[in-house]
């Protein structure tokens, strides 16, 4: 494959906030593809542009005629991409460009872009589903919410289309659950599409208790804490380090938790250690502590921090560097959880990533358009394999 031309547009995410949209241009048609972009950011996280977002449209449209001396064919050529971009544009720019190129790839090679990763993929990933949702996510509800960002559900029905729909089903119970529990709970919903509550973290843990699932919960550590401190709706309920370890060992322990993603800020491997030593069973899963990067995924490894990381590809933007950490996680025994991020697009190549790269867990919401079409697609992989 051949890039005839490339161009760059700015469109809204699902928050209403700038992102942007990439195309190519090549003799088996026009392909696009757009980038999403977080908003409980790691601290090490790659920019998602160099200068700004306008900047990085303008280097795409300078650079249009810059690939055409490149023959592409298979994964592994988005290298010649990166070696043309490099330190010219930003993770998400590069995601949308590099995503855009494997659909152009797939189509010439009359490939799944799943396929151009791992033609032997069979194995479907479990959907961690967002019900609940807290912390940068959400508004308050009459001047309260949960201080932790996202309680999570994490079916185990054999298909992914059971586990949607089981999501699906489960999430409906909980705004019955919600509406006898909180009374100020208006059915208002966040960022990614998940209930606001004023109830706290215990009070919604206590709620979702009685489910039959196994739960997880999204701290995002790093949002609430500041200078030694993790700082707490209620201020009587401020904890230092300690205090915070104790607290979410507790819960863990109460509430049975199988799933528990940045419980501590992103530098504290330590306490991820600590914890993963204490409760080698549930998942101690890395995101802003590691943000896709195989620096911090090795020494998180090496200090035996996670059973589990966080794969955002436009965390990092170069897809090569994904591969990287996925194997990377895979060698160690890591279980790989590729993951939306809360500003999304209707962008769909998350499920083939997933798939194509054997990802343990899919994190992706459970209800809103931006969250259906990558579940939609992993579903519909399924089906072409039956
Ligand atoms: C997350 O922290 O897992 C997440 C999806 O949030 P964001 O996209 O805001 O970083
Ligand atoms: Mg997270």
């Amino acid at each position: 494959m051949i890039i005839k031309g490339v161009d760059a547009k700015s469109i809204l995410n699902s928050r209403g906030e700038k992102t942007i949209q990439v195309f190519i241009k090549t003799d088996f048609g026009n392909f696009s593809a757009s980038a999403p972009q977080g908003k409980s950011t790691g601290r090490h996280e790659a920019k998602p542009y160099r200068k700004s977002l306008e900047e990085d449209i303008k280097t795409i449209k300078k650079f249009s005629d810059y690939f055409s001396e490149e023959i592409l064919e298979g994964f592994d050529d988005l290298k010649r991409i990166e070696d043309i971009v490099e330190g010219h544009i930003g993770a998400n720019t590069l995601f949308a460009l590099e995503s855009a190129a494997l659909k152009a790839i797939a189509k010439e090679m009359k490939k799944e872009i799943w396929e151009l990763i791992n033609p032997n993929a069979k194995i479907f990933p479990r959907l961690v589903g967002n019900c609940i949702g807290g912390g940068g996510h959400s508004k308050l509800v009459n001047n309260k919410k949960p201080d932790f960002q996202e309680f999570l559900l994490i079916p185990n029905m054999k298909s992914v289309k059971e586990n949607l729909e089981k999501n699906k089903k489960l999430k409906e119970e909980i705004k019955f659950l919600l509406k006898n529990k909180d009374d100020k709970f208006k059915g208002e919903k966040n960022d990614e599409d998940a209930w606001s509550t004023s109830l706290n973290e215990k009070e919604v843990f206590d709620a979702l208790k009685k489910l039959e699932i196994s739960l997880g919960v999204d701290v995002a550590a790093s949002s609430f804490f500041k200078r030694k401190k993790y700082y707490y709706e209620n201020p009587k309920l401020d904890r230092i380090r300690e205090e915070q370890f104790d607290y979410i060992s507790n819960l863990i322990k109460n509430f049975g938790l199988f799933y528990i993603e940045d419980p501590f800020e992103e530098e504290d491997f330590e306490s991820f250690a600590k914890l993963l030593k204490k409760f080698p069973d549930s998942l101690i899963v890395g995101d802003d502590l590691t943000v896709t990067n195989t620096k911090l995924l090795e020494k998180a490894i090496n200090l035996k921090s996670i059973n589990a990381v966080i794969v955002k590809p436009n965390q990092n933007g170069s897809l090569i560097e994904v591969k990287r950490v996925c194997e990377l996680a895979r060698k160690n025994n890591i279980k790989i959880v590729f993951s939306h991020r809360s500003g999304e697009t209707e962008e769909n190549i998350l499920a083939d990533l997933a798939f194509g790269f054997q990802a343990d867990f899919f994190k992706c919401g459970i209800t809103g358009k931006e969250r259906l079409s990558k579940i939609n697609r992993l579903i519909e992989i399924e089906k072409s394999l039956k």
